[in-house]
């Protein structure tokens, strides 16, 4: 049973329950990007599929040799005080702070933007704590758990993005070096600072790949540079 096959009520055609289908694009296969998604817990199986279907070398990090050699990182959705103690539980945090440092991509979804986040509403501390932005870990609970709605992001183009919802934060400030890339009503919900890329909903759980072409545009860019 996949990870958030719990928070889907029986009976109702929930719409992330869609047959999975990567739109066609004309995105370039790339063999040769090793990236990593965090599978400690949560949402890890439904973006590894993506990024492999994307042709990217997708590589499950549990432990600390997972690491090597990777040039980007997912860290996807669940739940943020979980992922954030198995990472001190299992020594990730401070080589993947070290490693998002030194320019490698990361790309935060919903729990993982919460874990990139510098300031987290309510919590003595943070995880990660790399990305210059505070969020609210529930900002859209009680009332709406769960929903789709479809978000312009001009950055991955005009057509809109299908967003999926779950028990999601939103960014509450942004310092001055984070682009916002998306809104949802009046709140912040899609971030970019540098090599980091926070979302505050689910991706990976539609069919439409942009976002994940797009961090895999960011790796693309980061290896360039890096290797000159
Ligand atoms: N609100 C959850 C948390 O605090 C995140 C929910 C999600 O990743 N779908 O971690």
């Amino acid at each position: 049973m996949s990870f958030y096959a719990r928070f889907i009520k029986k009976g109702t055609a929930a719409p992330w329950r869609r047959p999975f289908r990567i739109r066609r694009t004309r995105w370039e296969r790339d063999e040769s990007m090793r990236v990593g998604v965090l599978a400690l817990q949560g949402d890890v199986s439904e973006h590894a599929r993506m990024l492999t279907e994307l042709g990217s070398q997708t590589v499950l990090v549990k432990r600390r040799p997972q690491l090597e050699g990777l040039q980007g990182l997912v860290i996807p959705g669940g739940e943020s005080t979980t992922i954030g103690k198995l990472m001190r539980e299992y020594n990730l945090l401070l080589p993947i702070r070290a490693m998002a440092q030194a320019g490698m991509p990361v790309f935060g979804t919903c729990a993982g933007l919460i874990v990139l986040a510098k300031e987290i509403e309510g919590a003595s501390e943070a995880h990660l704590g790399l990305m210059d932005i505070g969020v609210n870990r529930n900002s859209f609970g009680r009332q709406r758990e769960s929903f789709e709605t479809d978000l312009e992001i001009f950055e991955i183009g005009t057509d809109l993005f299908p967003a999926v919802f779950i028990r999601a934060p939103h960014v509450t400030w942004v310092g001055d070096g984070v682009r916002v890339l998306a809104h949802y009503q009046d709140r912040v919900v899609a971030v970019r600072e540098n090599n980091l890329l926070g979302l505050s909903f689910h991706p990976e759980l539609t069919g439409d790949a942009r976002l994940h072409q797009y961090f895999l545009s960011m790796v693309k860019e980061s290896v360039k540079v890096f290797e000159g």
